[in-house]
């Protein structure tokens, strides 16, 4: 990642998007997932609230029947109708069981004590303050109970003791009866502690803490139980006693594990840190996504900076043949808009309507899964705007990622240029083979005067000899036994001589068009040979020439290889020019002769019995201006071996036996094309 500082404001706009949209995506998880957990906690709350209060009731209940199953017992003691003495017994035997209860008393109608009876567990309560001063307690309770006809119970209330501890009682008063009359009262008094100790031993009652309290919650009476943590949960019941009701509070003490104590929070806490894992390797995912993204961006970019900065005209087709894509370039060459070629099936708009046929089947024959050549082929495109032009045409087969073909991809090159280049340089060159063959002849000016010297003096003499005869009368003539006709003959005849001279000449010089023709190699020796004899009469040079009967014509440029035989014959001729060579034999051969495969080239070869050629001339023959001699231009050699590979043929020398040097040069009997 880029650490620029303007590049955060150079992000693109969906980059911001979906950066907001996750943002947003993770805040609304984050709120999910606490609130999840805050409303499974509060559902825990819910429940152990709930269980607490269940508890609750049940101890109210155990309390309240507590307090039946006491007045019952209470209402046994009378059913024998016991004297004081007997009753005292049975009290304190019921005291023995019930440690709830610290005193009993029988009373009479007018709430005397008849008798009484305290509990054998603990030193008698009202020892310290006198069971006078709870009296009103007990009045109370006994005028209700006189009202209801059944027990009643008196508000709780305190009572000290001597070592300034105390204990929290409550009177229960239960009228007697006899012969439906009042028959006195029964008198209980609760210890509220010891109700509570005396709570059935189930495990509500020992892991929950247990008080009776006042309506403002100070507790009278409390039952402990072990405190296993530090959260707690409290409910107060009532406990509706006739005539009073008293407060139970429950508390219950639970650890921080109590937090997460159910499957359900559990579960809901493993399933959020599952999804925020999700979510991380999500946004891992994401991230290496982006990154991919982006680097494919990077890579799309880069490649279409590289098709619009390319001169090469691309364009893909489908196996069907329609068109799947172009560059710029292409569009650019050919002059359509990219619209117009995409889907366009064959013949393709650019095709030159005089050669739909042509391409057709060339399509054809690349759709038939023929490979083209690698090195590319030449065709012919038409623009837009019709004008035609040349294109060098490289296709390849289109493979996509799963290494099926689906199409051809071909690369266009306009050689337009290349061409008019070509034409240039075919035009400086054939200039420059006229100017030569110009030079040629200028040299040879004085064996052409020499040459037509011989004719003219011939007609010369002819015509002075026939002018002296007319001069001396028409009869002299026959005298002399002369036909002046014969004479006139000869004349003819020399002026013909001389005139073919000429012709010659002006064939040679003449500059014609450069096209290729099938000629016989016995013509292009014919028409040089005039202007070889020239200089052959002059050097005392022996001209012989072979041609095999069997040599086909040569399809060839002809005024160029006649230039070249000639430049070949008189480099010939003149390196047998030396006083010392006697034996000098121009011998200038055709043949046919077999290359590799089936190709089959006609071979001429130029020999001399001059000098030879030395290692260092050897080095630089070829080099346009290397001459040896005083007059010599250097252009012969280099012109020669340029024509002969322009014709797909090759110029080589090798020395001559017994001496002298043999240039050979080929030329393929089938035209190059
Ligand atoms: P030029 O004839 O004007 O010198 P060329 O290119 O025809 O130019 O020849 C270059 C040189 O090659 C000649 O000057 C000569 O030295 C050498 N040469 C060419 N042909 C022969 C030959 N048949 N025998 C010996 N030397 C030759």
């Amino acid at each position: 990642m880029s650490t620029e500082p303007g590049l955060e404001q150079e992000r693109p706009p969906s980059t911001l998007h979906r950066r907001t949209l996750w943002s947003v995506l993770l805040l609304l998880l984050a709120a999910m997932l606490a609130m999840l957990v805050w409303l499974a906690g509060v559902y825990e709350t819910a429940q152990v609230q709930g269980r607490l209060e269940r508890d609750a009731e049940q101890t109210v209940g155990d309390v309240q029947a507590a307090f039946t199953r006491n007045v019952q017992s209470l209402q046994a003691l009378q059913y024998s109708d016991p004297t004081p003495n007997s009753w005292n017994i049975d009290a304190a035997a019921m005291l023995r069981e019930h440690r709830e209860l610290v005193r009993v008393e029988w009373r009479d109608n007018v709430l005397q004590v008849k008798t009484q009876v305290d509990s054998p567990f603990r030193m008698p309560v009202f020892d310290h303050i006198g069971r006078a001063n709870a009296q009103s307690e007990v009045f109370l309770a006994c005028t209700t109970a006189r009202r209801f006809s059944g027990p009643a119970y008196s508000s709780s209330y305190f009572v000290p003791f001597a070592d300034g501890l105390g204990v929290q009682v409550l009177e229960l008063c239960l009228p007697l009866q006899s012969a439906g009359q009042p028959a006195g009262y029964l008198v209980a008094t609760y210890a509220l502690q010891e109700v509570l100790d005396a709570l059935p031993e189930h495990p509500t009652v020992r892991n929950n803490e247990i008080a009776f309290t006042e309506g403002d919650g100070t507790r009278l009476a409390m039952r402990r139980s072990k405190r296993s943590g530090s959260h707690v949960f409290t409910t107060q019941q009532l406990v509706d006693l006739p005539g009073t009701s008293l407060v139970l509070r429950m508390d219950s003490w639970r650890g921080s594990p109590d937090l997460f104590p159910n499957v359900l929070t559990a579960l809901v806490t493993a399933m959020s840190i599952a999804l925020v894992s999700v979510l991380v390797l999500l946004a891992k995912d994401m991230r290496r996504r982006f990154k991919a993204e982006h680097d494919l961006a990077d890579a799309l970019a880069f490649r279409k900076a590289m098709e619009d900065s390319l001169v090469t005209g691309l364009r893909a087709r489908d196996l069907q043949g329609r068109i799947t894509y172009v560059n710029p370039a292409f569009c650019q060459m050919v002059g359509f808009p990219e619209e117009e070629l995409l889907g366009h099936s064959i013949p393709a708009p650019y095709w030159p309507p005089e050669f739909v046929d042509e391409y057709q089947q060339r399509q054809m024959i690349r759709l038939a899964g023929n490979s083209p050549p690698r090195e590319g082929y030449e065709s012919v495109f038409m623009r837009k705007d019709g004008s035609r032009f040349p294109v060098l045409i490289i296709e390849a087969p289109l493979i996509n990622a799963q290494g099926v073909q689906t199409g051809w991809m071909s690369a266009f090159l306009d050689i337009s240029e290349q061409r008019r280049v070509e034409a240039l340089s075919r035009t400086s060159q054939e200039r420059l083979q006229a100017t030569a063959r110009l030079a040629t002849v200028g040299e040879m000016a004085s064996l052409l005067s020499h040459e037509l010297n011989q004719p003219l003096a011939a007609i010369s003499s002819y015509a002075t000899g026939s002018l002296n005869l007319l001069a001396d009368g028409p009869d002299a003539a026959k005298e002399f036994g002369v036909d002046l006709t014969l004479a006139m003959q000869r004349i003819a005849e020399q002026a013909e001589r001389a005139g073919k001279v000429i012709k010659s000449v002006h064939d040679f010089v003449r500059r014609r068009d450069t096209l290729r023709e099938a000629v016989a190699p016995q013509e292009l020796l014919e028409a040089i040979l005039p202007l070889i004899n020239l200089q052959a009469r002059q050097l005392a040079v022996v001209v012989q020439t072979e041609v095999a009967p069997d040599v086909p014509c040569v399809v060839c440029d002809r005024t160029m290889v006649e230039q070249v035989l000639l430049n070949l014959a008189r480099n010939a001729m003149q390196s047998m020019d030396q006083p010392h060579f006697l034996e000098r034999v121009l011998r200038i051969s055709v043949r046919r002769v077999h290359g590799e495969g089936r190709k089959q080239w006609l071979e001429f070869s130029v020999a001399d019995m001059g000098g030879g050629i030395t290692p260092d001339v050897q080095l630089q023959l070829f080099n346009p201006f290397f001459t040896t001699k005083a007059e010599g231009m250097g252009l012969g050699l280099s012109l020669c071996r340029t024509v002969v590979e322009q014709h797909g043929g090759a110029l080589v020398f090798k020395p001559n036996v017994p001496q002298g040097t043999v240039f050979v040069f080929t030329l393929p009997i089938r035209a190059v094309a």
